[in-house]
């Protein structure tokens, strides 16, 4: 917290100069000033969080295996659905518990299913559908996940804001295969990397603060 003496008002984040008069603040100590409002315990609605996944689980088996039954014959795409479906149903669950370092629950979670989903591709011989589409979609719906827990939910900015970083970042992962050309359809990296930065530069924007001053906090630590 910072004072200008100006303008007579207390200027919170990192700011150094008034953002309203420019002229250099004064550092105040932190005075922890007791909150004037009750703690108010993490409250959600079960009923409401498990319809919505169910819903999106539903919807998108029923949208994947229209599509494999009309125009493509198979059932591969079920297969990888279904490691994006898992890791939705996984990041909300983890967030809901809110079992400590959220952030790096869901960062193992997204690696190790990425990870399984490679192996799995790799043991059966390679066609690259991990990189092309499994990786992708553990990506975007992990972001998904991460939309819904922060609405239905409402846990505090400060809370979520390093797992949304987190996951936009590891979003951006798809490009490195899109680089070396680990695909054969580039339509799912392209997604999780368009929607990745959308996050990142949503969160920027509206929450700058917040970030910088966890990412401080963090270092620190
Ligand atoms: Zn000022």
């Amino acid at each position: 917290m910072r004072y200008c003496q100006e303008c007579k008002v207390s200027v919170n984040g990192d700011w150094l100069n008034c953002p309203l008069c420019h002229q250099p603040l004064e550092k105040v100590s932190e005075i922890p000033t007791p909150n004037p409002y009750p703690d108010i315990p993490l409250r959600f609605n079960k009923q409401q969080v498990l319809r919505i996944l169910t819903s999106i689980s539903i919807a998108t088996i029923s949208i994947s295996l229209i599509i494999e039954l009309f125009f493509l014959n198979s059932t591969r795409g079920l297969n990888i659905i279904s490691f994006g479906i898992v890791s939705m149903w996984l990041v909300v669950l983890i967030i809901i518990r809110k079992r400590r370092n959220i952030a790096k629950s869901i960062v193992y979670l997204i690696i190790s299913l990425s990870l399984l989903s490679i192996y799995w591709d790799y043991v059966e011989g390679w066609s690259a559908w991990s990189t092309t589409h499994a990786v992708p979609m553990i990506c975007i719906f992990a972001l998904i996940a991460m939309y819904i827990a922060v609405r239905l939910v409402k846990v505090e900015v400060e809370d979520y804001i390093l797992y949304l970083l987190c996951a936009a970042l590891i979003g951006l992962i798809p490009a490195v295969f899109l680089f070396f050309d680990w695909v054969t359809n580039p339509l799912p990296a392209w997604l999780s990397i368009g929607l990745s930065t959308v996050m990142l530069i949503v969160n920027f924007i509206f929450y700058r603060a917040e970030v910088l001053r966890e990412l401080k906090k963090r270092m620190m630590v």
